[in-house]
Formats: C-alpha cells, sequence, structure tokens
C-alpha cells in the first residue's frame, strides 16, 4: 500500500527552530545577533555573555540540536515545504496533524502561521481535485482563539462558546461556526476575518495576543455512501497554534490579579501541551490532556492517528537571551 508507506515516512514529530532578523529597535540597541547556525548538523548555538564573579565578561555557549534550524534568511514558502507540505497528504489517510508556533512575543510565531493555512488549503484542494477526484472528500475551517480559559469565535464576532464531552469522550466546543470551502478565494476570505478580529482588541494588538492561543483547523470530511443529504464523516484534521507569548506564563507572580490569573492558565497549557507531546512520542496510552483547556479543545489530535510540527521561534538579540534559552529548552523537550 504506498499511502500507507508515505504515511509511515513521515515523522510523528517534528521540531523546528526559526530565527528571525534582528529588528530595527533592537539595531538601534545596539544588540547583538547571538545566534550562530549550522546547517550540516542542524544545530544551533546561543552565545551568552556572562559575567564572573571579578565584573569579567565571559561568554557560555549552549548548543542545541533539532530537526531543522531555519535562518533569517529561510522564506515562508521554504517554511512551509519544511513543516506543513510532508503532513498535508497524511491527513486524507485519517490523520490529526498539528502545527504549533511557540516563543515570546517578538520572535515572530504570527509572521510564521499566519500565511500557513491558505497554502496547506490550496494544497488540499489540489489533491481534492486531482489525486482524489470524486472521492466525496470536503474541506471545512474553523477559526477561534483560547483566552483566559475561554473559548471565543474568530469566525463569528468573537462570540464566547463553551466546551462539552459528548458520549464518546470527545470534546467539542458548542455552537463553532464551520465553514465549508471549495475554492482558494473562498477560504481565504474566512482567514482574513479571523486574522482581523484576532487582532482588533481593546488595547494594542500584540499586547491582547499574547495572551491568547489562536487556533484554526482544516477538516477533510467524506461524504457517506456519497449522499449528500447523510452528515460528512470527519476523516482528517489540520490544526494550526499561534500560541500565547511562552513568557506570559511567568506573569504569575504579576501585581495585576488579572495578569496573574491569565499568566497561570498560560503556563498551565504550555506545560500541558508539551507532556501531551512528550506523551504522544512514547506512545504512552494515557495523554494528558486534562491538564488545560487548549489541550482539552485537541484532545483528538492527540488520540490515533497524530502528526506534530513543532515550530519555536527565536529573536537573535542579546536582549532577548534568556527568552531564548527558555524557548530552545522546551522545544529541546518536546523533541
Ligand atoms: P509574535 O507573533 O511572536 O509576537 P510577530 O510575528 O508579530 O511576533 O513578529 C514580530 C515582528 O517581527 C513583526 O513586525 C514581524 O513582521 C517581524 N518578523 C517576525 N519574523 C520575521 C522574519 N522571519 N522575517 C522578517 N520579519 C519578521
Ligand atoms: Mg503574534
Amino acid at each position: 500500500d504506498v499511502d500507507k508507506e508515505k504515511l509511515s515516512s513521515v515523522a510523528k514529530i517534528k521540531v523546528v527552530v526559526r530565527k528571525r532578523p534582528l529588528n530595527k529597535k533592537e539595531r538601534a540597541k545596539r544588540e547583538e545577533d547571538i545566534i550562530t547556525i549550522e546547517h550540516s548538523t542542524s544545530s544551533l548555538t546561543v552565545h551568552e555573555t556572562k559575567l564572573k564573579v571579578d565584573l569579567t565578561e565571559y561568554v557560555e555557549k549552549h548548543e542545541f540540536v533539532f530537526d531543522a534550524v531555519l535562518d533569517e534568511d529561510v522564506s515562508n514558502d521554504e517554511l512551509y515545504s519544511e513543516t506543513v507540505e510532508p503532513i498535508v497528504p497524511t491527513i486524507f489517510q485519517r490523520t490529526k496533524a498539528t502545527c504549533f508556533a511557540y516563543g515570546q512575543t517578538g520572535s515572530g510565531k504570527t509572521y510564521t502561521m499566519q500565511p500557513l493555512p491558505l497554502r496547506a488549503s490550496q494544497h488540499i484542494l489540489r489533491l481534492m481535485h486531482h489525486a482524489y477526484k470524486n472521492q466525496g472528500f470536503q474541506l471545512f475551517v474553523s477559526f477561534f482563539e483560547i483566552y483566559g480559559g475561554k473559548v471565543f469565535d474568530l469566525l463569528s464576532d468573537r462570540r464566547k462558546l463553551c466546551m462539552r464531552e459528548d458520549g464518546k469522550q470527545q470534546v467539542c466546543i458548542v455552537g463553532l461556526h464551520e465553514f465549508r470551502v471549495s475554492s482558494v478565494d473562498n477560504i481565504k476570505e474566512h482567514i482574513e476575518k479571523g486574522n482581523a478580529i484576532r487582532t482588533t482588541g481593546t488595547t494594542g494588538a500584540n499586547e491582547e495576543s499574547s495572551r491568547s492561543h489562536a487556533v484554526l483547523q482544516l477538516a477533510i470530511k467524506k461524504l457517506q455512501d456519497g449522499n449528500e443529504s447523510k452528515p460528512a464523516r470527519v476523516i482528517g484534521k489540520l490544526s494550526f497554534i499561534d500560541l500565547a507569548g511562552s513568557e506570559r506564563g511567568a506573569d504569575t507572580t504579576d501585581n495585576d490579579k488579572q495578569t496573574r490569573i491569565e499568566g497561570a492558565e498560560i503556563n498551565k497549557s504550555l506545560l500541558a501541551l508539551k507532556e501531551c507531546i512528550r506523551a504522544l512520542d512514547s506512545d504512552q496510552t494515557h495523554i494528558p490532556f486534562r491538564g488545560s483547556k487548549l489541550t482539552e479543545v485537541l484532545r483528538d489530535s492527540f488520540m490515533g492517528n497524530s502528526r506534530t510540527v513543532m515550530i519555536s521561534c527565536i529573536s537573535p538579540s542579546s536582549g532577548s537571551c534568556e527568552h531564548t534559552l527558555n524557548t530552545l529548552r522546551y522545544a529541546d523537550r518536546v523533541k
């Protein structure tokens, strides 16, 4: 079976690191690029400047190896080929695939994630119209945000939604809008609408989005016996998750109560996510998805046949050294 063979050649978990270029602000502050990348070994080194007791400086090197390490000059096209492209065909084979962007606020998560769903949809529609022609496959999109442990529909004016567990222990989001899409323009409209709603919060765009997880899901369904009147059955799913800023998980001692509560929730969800991915990798039967709203929502993506791609985004600047090391250590634990 060619399809099965192809499926087994796609890694269950892939961890990729993407370094962004130094920005204007960092250059103005004369911050240095402290990340070097060795492509031949997919490794990366952080050069951390430290002080001795006598206050002289020295550099401590931290080396990490990942499945792929993408330098600042890597385009979103190349990123797509490295991360999502290989997993797209797997969702036609009853797989649940998930692509996460992890990193501190400003490290490039949204820049990295935003173009991916559209590219993936193009790819999926192409497969539906050619390789899987006339097989009754349909494509659906939904887009929501998890903020402070609550779910908001980004395709329906940020309506607050509830979660419910059904008899089959599947967690579903009650009333979540899901649209069937049949063309690239069609899906583009939905994605742009959701992105616009996401960034028009009351506070600054990055301020608000840094505290929420955005989840865009593409579902492949299949008509039962080619019958349009019966509900189509879910075959596979591809989820794109722009996670809350990883530094927000540390806001647990902030003076503001709301910030503290949100920080605790983010901390909990990022820890639970790591545990779930690790459990998947070791083929554990117990997946600790109950640890947070995020992992509960993703429950079906952590069960059965699954594929996970983690994209860890990092800033190259000396001023972000500590956050960058935290991000790389997190990615290292998932690997
Ligand atoms: P985050 O979502 O992690 O908070 P953003 O994606 O908003 O970060 O990125 C912060 C800024 O850096 C944005 O202005 C974005 O355009 C820019 N940026 C991020 N990654 C890259 C990259 N790889 N190349 C060029 N610019 C980037
Ligand atoms: Mg962002």
